[in-house]
């Protein structure tokens, strides 16, 4: 019993572990399928299909279990209109990527609603509402297979030709092709290795096979080399069309281009608005355009 015991114990450190490194490496549980705990808060009512693509934060306030003393998100209330951009834009800890961690339902807010098309998606199966968006990282995990396989991670059962065609819509078909085995060459550690540019457009080839009515974009800050970031803009514009989107913004032709911009500070919106509104009502906006979308296309 006690061998039983301890193996049981090394076996749930062992999964512990297993779930920090799917933390670390873009959630792979959400990947390998694992139902969370946080699936079973309420019964699931809502029947996805049915539901406006429409993003809304009401009144949200949320800490981090491993830091209750500071708030990530204070009272916070947004819309995401449907088929708009949305960009969040803000200082370093100003709480951006925190709400693609809500809205993704790693954590849930302690207090407030976050609604999908006036649902509250904790009414949703975690299943239902990761089916409904997709997510580009600034840093996309690439595994160790092929390239094909790599792509059609964004929707398993879709054929060669579909992977294929998405990559060319991606502006990722051409490099691609270039490798020594094309749709066949390996990636991963053991791999080719792909520049940022060229691992992005893998990501977005996977969100196009997806086809989700809600995307997340997590812009890198990095710079590419252009001619990697000219195809990967004209990818993401493509990507975009006829979405919702969320973006949080490292680019200034992105913010510029963006419905709505919402500037974040200390866990809060500080202002809503378009580039032109913001860049004249709102003091942060302009010191953030100054800093961080300075000396850009
Ligand atoms: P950046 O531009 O640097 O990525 P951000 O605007 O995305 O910043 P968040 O990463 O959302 O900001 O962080 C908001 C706050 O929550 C910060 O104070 C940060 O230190 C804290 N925080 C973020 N992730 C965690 C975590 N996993 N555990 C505890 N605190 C966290």
């Amino acid at each position: 019993a006690i061998l039983v015991a301890s193996s049981l114990a090394t076996i749930s450190e062992v999964i512990g572990e297993l779930q920090r490194a799917a933390g670390a490496t873009e959630r792979l549980i959400e990947l390998l399928n694992v139902e969370n705990p946080i699936d079973s808060v309420k019964p699931p009512v809502a029947d996805i299909h049915n539901l406006v693509p429409e993003i809304s934060f009401v009144d949200v306030s949320f800490h981090y279990p491993s830091r209750p003393q500071q708030m990530a998100i204070r009272q916070l209330s947004l819309t995401a209109p449907r088929g708009k951009v949305l960009a969040l834009v803000g200082p370093s800890g100003a709480g951006k990527s925190t709400i693609f961690e809500l809205l993704q339902r790693f954590y849930d807010p302690q207090q407030g609603q976050i609604c999908l098309g006036g649902v509250d998606i904790r009414h949703l199966t975690l299943k239902d509402l990761r089916n409904k968006m997709a997510l580009v990282p600034q840093q996309p995990a690439l595994f160790s297979s092929d390239v094909m396989h790599n792509i059609r991670y964004g929707r398993p059962d879709a054929t060669d030709d579909e992977v294929i065609l998405a990559a060319k819509q991606a502006h990722a078909h051409q490099f691609i092709e270039s490798l020594p085995e094309g749709y066949h060459s390996f990636l991963g550690e053991k791999g080719v290795r792909l520049s940022g540019g060229q691992r992005q457009r893998i990501a977005i080839a996977r969100a196009i096979l997806k086809d989700p009515d809600i995307l997340l974009l997590d812009e890198a800050t990095s710079a590419l080399d252009s001619e990697s970031e000219h195809h990967v803009q004209q990818a993401l514009e493509g990507l975009m069309r006829n979405r919702t989107t969320l973006i949080i913004a490292h680019r200034l032709s992105t913010i510029q281009h963006a419905d709505n911009i919402a500037v974040m500070d200390a866990g809060a919106i500080v202002d809503i608005g378009d580039h032109q509104s913001l860049l004249h009502s709102c003091e942060l906006y302009q010191r953030l355009v100054k800093l961080q979308f300075r000396q850009q296309n």
